[in-house]
């Protein structure tokens, strides 16, 4: 492993003793879910408190939800070959590590990443990269995880160099939360790597404006100076983000360390994460408190990943009343609106 293991920590005795928590509990949540955090984002969340903290403790509600789907997004039935989830017909998802620095109490994937659960060979590597070869409709492959980046950069290379190989394959994109677990892992030796397979671009993960350390931040500046657009997928959480101060202070951090905020995701129903979903209403309300009084740039657009594997789709809020001869708006501000929704000269097929 190219992270070492002294940089993780992974016994819950060390956790309890730290944060003075009750030993069953974490170990109880530990022998169903896996404990990770690396030494640095440990110490980070100890110092600024609950919103970095909730993202990396164990918390003995995530064994009390039971009745929740462990697959809700039905990811195992999408995938033609094991490290490969085929949803949209344009893009793919290609699994390629399973572990992560840190493993985030509200991971979509809970039900497997960090776990035997989850497998990844070379054998099932070669065969999910044969399925994007024959399928040509593929032009956009996402490697995730688990963590991509707790590959060698050799490993990835590997990877990326099969990928780019493939004519069929426009854009690659990384998704990757090491920026903001393990920042060190951001070396000149892996953007050098990186940047022989452009178009490639990344999408991080923060969540809290915390976590834009400058140690977070020097990582960021790395790859955009690599020339890798750099995305933020960002997920709403209870108790972590679900403030609109939080979740603009958060996205002009991560504009300033060069990092468009892409996706602000609703948390998905996936078994053990449920204590942190907000509603769908307490999301569009923040939006509503961003959009218009912040920099457009800083808008993500606040989406659900929709049950079943049926896609993404923007949540809103809706500004929109009426779209007929007129269309009648609320303006950011509150005010009403109206825009005559008419041709000219007119047209018989209306567009
Ligand atoms: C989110 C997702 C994608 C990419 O969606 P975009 O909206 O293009 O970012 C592709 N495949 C799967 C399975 C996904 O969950
Ligand atoms: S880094 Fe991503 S894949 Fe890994 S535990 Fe966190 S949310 Fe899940």
């Amino acid at each position: 492993m190219v992270v070492p293991a002294s940089s993780l920590v992974t016994d819950p005795h060390e956790i309890c003793d730290l944060l003075k928590l009750p030993y069953e509990q974490v170990a109880a949540v530990h022998a169903r879910y896996p404990l990770r955090v690396s030494r640095y984002f440990l110490e980070l969340a100890c110092q600024y408190g609950a919103p970095l903290l909730k993202q990396i403790v164990p918390d003995i509600l995530e064994l009390q939800d039971t009745e929740t789907p462990a697959d809700p997004l039905n990811e195992e039935n999408l995938s033609p070959t094991p490290c490969l989830i085929h949803k949209y017909p344009d893009r793919a998802v290609l699994l390629v590590s399973r572990e992560c620095a840190s493993y985030c109490r509200f991971c979509t994937r809970k039900r497997k990443v960090g776990t035997s659960e989850m497998s990844i060979s070379p054998a099932l590597l070669d065969e999910a990269i044969r399925y994007i070869s024959n399928t040509p409709a593929i032009v956009d492959v996402l490697i995730s995880g688990g963590d991509p980046l707790m590959l060698s950069d050799q490993q990835l290379e590997h990877i990326l160099k099969r990928i780019r190989s493939i004519a069929t394959v426009r854009i690659i994109r990384i998704g990757t939360r090491m920026p903001c677990m393990l920042p060190a892992r951001i070396t000149n030796a892996l953007v050098n790597t990186l940047r022989k397979y452009h178009p490639l671009y990344i999408n991080l993960h923060f969540n809290h404006p915390a976590e834009l350390s400058p140690e977070a931040c020097a990582a960021c500046t790395t790859l955009a100076d690599a020339g890798i657009p750099l995305g933020s997928q960002t997920v709403l959480l209870r108790g972590v983000n679900d403030s609109a101060a939080v979740l603009k202070e958060l996205f002009y951090r991560l504009l300033a360390a060069r990092v468009k905020p892409y996706y602000l995701f609703q948390a998905d129903q996936s078994r053990g994460t449920s204590h942190f979903r907000t509603s769908i209403n307490t999301g569009q309300e923040l939006m509503q408190q961003l959009i218009g009084h912040v920099s457009g740039m800083a808008i993500p657009t606040y989406a659900l990943d929709t049950p079943d594997g049926n896609g993404k789709i923007p949540l809103g809020p809706n500004y929109l009343h009426e779209v007929e001869e007129q269309c009648v708006f609320t303006t950011y501000t509150g005010n009403r609106g109206v825009y005559p929704n008419t041709l000219w000269p007119d047209t018989a097929d209306k567009r």
